[in-house]
C-alpha cells in the first residue's frame, strides 16, 4: 500500500521507485510513557493523518496517531530525503494532502514500509536538517501527534549526516534494531533540549476576554505562542510544543495534562484578560499560589477557572493523589522553580514592556496545577486597558514582548545550569 501527497505534480505512486533500504531503520525514539504499551505489533497506533507545511526556511511535518508510538529518523540521498519511521500497525488515511507552500519540501510520501512500521518520505528541494522532533499525546479531539520541523542545512552537513546514519543502521543491524528505545543515540538532532510548552490561552468556543473593538485574548494568545515557539527554536537550545496550534478548544486539565505527559521542562501559559478596573495595565506573570493575593488576583483565577464550565465540561473530579512527603517535596521544588522561571522572565521584559506593579505575583490559576511541571502564566496586558490593547496588537510591540519572553526563558535554563555545576 502507497500512498503519496505531490506538489509537483508527479503521478501518485512515484516516490515507491526510490530504493528502499530497510535497514536503514535502527534507533527508536519515544516518550517513555509509550514504551511498556508497545511489546507487540497489534499494540501499535494506526497512523490517522499525515501532512506538511513548508517554506522556504523551515518546514513542518505532523503525523496524527490514535496512540503513543515510537519514531526513528534518517537522512537519504539520491535524492536527498528525510525519512520519519513510526511504530504503525496500519495506515488509516484516505487522501493525504499535498504539500501546503514552497520551499525545503517538494513532496511527501507515506507508505507501510513493513509490518508495524510506517515510513513517511519528505523529498528535499535543498538539504535539511531535523531542527527538533517531539510527540504530543492525544488529548480531547486532538489525536496524537509526531512534530517533526526541518530548517534548511548545508550540502556538507547533510552529507555528513547520511553517511553517518548509513554507518550506524549498519552497524545495528545484527542488534536486534526494534527492541532499540534509547533516544539518546540517534545523534544531535535528539540530544536531550528542554521542552518548553507553550499554551496560547483559551479557544474555540471559549474567546477569552473581548476587547470592545472585538478582538478576542483567544487570537493574541495564539499569535504570541505561535512567535515564542519560532524564536525559541530558532536558538536551537529547546524542544518547543503548543498546547493547541489553531482555533480549537482544550480544557484546563487537557493543557495541564499535555505539559506533564511530555514532562515538559517548562510550562508558560499565556493571556491577555480583562479586569473591572480599566486603568490597571501592563504585563505580569503568575506562578501557583493557593491563597490568591489579592482581590483581583482572585477574581483572574476564578474567571480562568470558570471558563470550563462556560464551555459546557464539567472539570473533572480531582486525580485522587496520594499526598506522600515526596509529592509535597516535589510541588515545592516545582513552586520554586516555577518562581525563578517568572522572576528570569520579568527580569527580561522589565526593559522592553510596561509592567504591573509587583509584576511577580501569585495567584490559585488552575492552569498552573501541575505538581511536577514549572509552570507560570504571563498577562500580556489586558484587554479592558486602551493602551494595551493597542500594544497588544502591534507588531513591533509584540516582536519585542516575545523576544524579551525568550531571552526571560533561556535566563531561566541558565540558571538551572549554574546551580547545577555548584552541586
Ligand atoms: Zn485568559
Amino acid at each position: 500500500m502507497l500512498k503519496t501527497a505531490d506538489s509537483g505534480g508527479r503521478p501518485s505512486g512515484a516516490l515507491g521507485c526510490w530504493p528502499v533500504i530497510a535497514v536503514l531503520l535502527v534507533l527508536w525514539c519515544a516518550p517513555t510513557t509509550a514504551l511498556a504499551q508497545l511489546s507487540s505489533v497489534e499494540d501499535y497506533p494506526d497512523v490517522v493523518d499525515a501532512r506538511v507545511t513548508t517554506t522556504p526556511e523551515r518546514a513542518r511535518l505532523i503525523i496524527d496517531l490514535d496512540g503513543p508510538t515510537q519514531f526513528a529518523i534518517v537522512s537519504l540521498d539520491q535524492p536527498d530525503r528525510i525519512a520519519v519511521d513510526v511504530k504503525a500497525f496500519d495506515l488509516k488515511i484516505l487522501a493525504p494532502a499535498d504539500v501546503a507552500g514552497k520551499g525545503i519540501v517538494s513532496r511527501f510520501a507515506i507508505e507501510l514500509a513493513e509490518k508495524g512500521r510506517a515510513r513517511t518520505t519528505l523529498e528535499l528541494s535543498q538539504p535539511a536538517q531535523v531542527q527538533q522532533a517531539y510527540f504530543l499525546e492525544k488529548v480531547a479531539d486532538q489525536p496524537a501527534r509526531l512534530v517533526v520541523d526541518l530548517i534548511a542545512d548545508t550540502p556538507e552537513r547533510f552529507a555528513e549526516r547520511v553517511a553517518a546514519d548509513l554507518a550506524a543502521s549498519l552497524a545495528n543491524q545484527d542488534l536486534a534494531p526494534l527492541a532499540s528505545t534509547d533516544p539518546g543515540t540517534h545523534g544531535p538532532t535528539l540530544e536531550t533540549r528542554p521542552l518548553v510548552v507553550i499554551d496560547p490561552g483559551h479557544g474555540g468556543v471559549d474567546n477569552g476576554a473581548t476587547a470592545p473593538n472585538g478582538v478576542h485574548e483567544k487570537d493574541i494568545t495564539l499569535r504570541f505562542a505561535t512567535q515564542l515557539q519560532q524564536v525559541l527554536m530558532a536558538t536551537n537550545r529547546f524542544d518547543v510544543a503548543l498546547t493547541r496550534e489553531e482555533d480549537t478548544y482544550l480544557t484546563l486539565n487537557e493543557r495541564v495534562d499535555l505539559a506533564r505527559e511530555n514532562k515538559a521542562d517548562l510550562f508558560v501559559s499565556l493571556h491577555a484578560d480583562t479586569f473591572q478596573q480599566p486603568e490597571i495595565r501592563g504585563a505580569s506573570v503568575y506562578t501557583r499560589d493557593e491563597n490568591a493575593t489579592d482581590v483581583l488576583d482572585k477574581v483572574l483565577a476564578d474567571g480562568e477557572n470558570r471558563y470550563d464550565i462556560i464551555a459546557g465540561f464539567a472539570v473533572p473530579q480531582a486525580t485522587p493523589v496520594v499526598m506522600d512527603i515526596l509529592v509535597d517535596l516535589m510541588r515545592r521544588e516545582m513552586r520554586k522553580s516555577s518562581f525563578l522561571a517568572a522572576q528570569a522572565i520579568v527580569h527580561q521584559l522589565e526593559p522592553s514592556v510596561t509592567l504591573r506593579r509587583f509584576p511577580v505575583r501569585q495567584a490559585d490559576f488552575f492552569v498552573l496545577q501541575a505538581p511536577d511541571v514549572p509552570s507560570v502564566l504571563v498577562e500580556l496586558g489586558f484587554l479592558s486597558n486602551a493602551a494595551d490593547i493597542a500594544n497588544l496588537q502591534k507588531s513591533d510591540w509584540r516582536d519585542r514582548t516575545v523576544d524579551a519572553l525568550a531571552r526571560g526563558i533561556a535566563e531561566y535554563f541558565d540558571g538551572l545550569g549554574t546551580v547545577a555545576a555548584a552541586q
